[in-house]
This record gives C-alpha cells, structure tokens and sequence, in this order.
C-alpha cells in the first residue's frame, strides 16, 4: 500500500518530489504548498494472565492469518493510553488499564508507510475475552509456546519484556510490517 499523496490536499495540484529543507518532500506543482510527511502513532499491549500473553490472531493484512500483540493507530483527538484501552477492547473484549510505555519503535516502508508504535504493559479490568475487530481468534499463550507472530516489532516488544530472547529467529523471518 502506497500511503504518498499524488494530488494537493488545498487545490488538487499535482505533488511533485523536490529538495526543500534538506530533504525530498512532495510540493504542490499549483500552488507551492510542502507536505510534510510524518510516521502514523500507533499502540500495541502486552497483557498478561498467570505468565501467559494475550495475543490475537490477525483477520486482516498486514499480517492475516498471523498472530500479533492487540493494538493499532492512534485515532485524532485519541491519547495513546486511550488508544491501547480502546484497540484492546474492541479487539479482545477486555477492559484493560495501560501501565507504563515498555519500548517504541520505528517501522519504515511497511504496510501502512512508516509508523511509530508504542508498546504498554497493560492490566487487565474485567471482561469477557472475545474476538472482535481485525482479529478471528484470542487466546493467551505461554511465552515458552508462542505462535509465529505477525510483526517482528511484537517479538523485539516480547523479548523485552521477559528479558531474554524466547522466539525461534524464523518466527520473524517472514516479517511483513
Ligand atoms: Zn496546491
């Protein structure tokens, strides 16, 4: 997917590449105007229940078919807290209250252009463990019994989060962002 914009967002010039402040950035060829171009917010959780992980399993790309942490981006006028409760609900069905940001981490040129993702420890509140948006199944996992999972982020924010490496490399090899 292909997230640069072609066309002027104020006049509908067409955006052409071009240096300006050090770097290539597209410019309006009608009316001058220079977009920026920023990294989406996003949130992933890592929840957790008797040394096992709430992973979900992916029902859309990037990723189908796969496992990954519940998350996904920061809605406008959302705070990243507010986002990992809501992407948590609406995904697993579960209350859930953000703790402390564990890691952030860059990805570039992936699925949806380049992202910033921040990952929470997150506890959960109550409720019924249920797959909801983007996910078909939910389930939690033992860190020693992990499926293959989606996002090599979600395995760096894993791994981090025990303190040691758990996940075979070729969990992540066929890394699609
Ligand atoms: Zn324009």
């Amino acid at each position: 997917m292909n997230r640069l914009p072609k066309y002027c967002s104020q006049c509908r010039g067409v955006l052409l590449f071009q240096n300006y402040e050090g770097r290539q950035r597209p410019i309006c060829s009608e009316c001058g105007r220079v977009v920026y171009l920023n990294p989406v917010p996003s949130v992933a959780a890592i929840l957790t229940k008797d040394g096992s992980v709430l992973l979900v399993k992916r029902n859309i790309e990037p990723g189908l078919g796969r496992w990954g942490l519940p998350g996904g981006f920061i809605e406008a006028g959302e705070s990243p807290k507010d986002a990992a409760i809501r992407e948590v609900f609406e995904e697993t069905g579960l209350h859930c209250q953000p703790l402390e940001v564990l890691d952030a981490c860059s990805v570039l040129k992936g699925y949806y252009g380049d992202l910033i993702v921040l990952c929470y420890t997150a506890e959960i509140i109550d409720g019924t463990l249920s797959a909801g948006d983007d996910a078909d199944t939910v389930e939690f996992f033992e860190f020693e019994n992990l499926p293959r999972l989606a996002f090599r982020n979600h395995v760096q924010f894993l791994e981090k989060f025990i303190g040691r490496k758990i996940i075979p490399a070729s969990y992540a090899k066929t890394d699609s962002k």
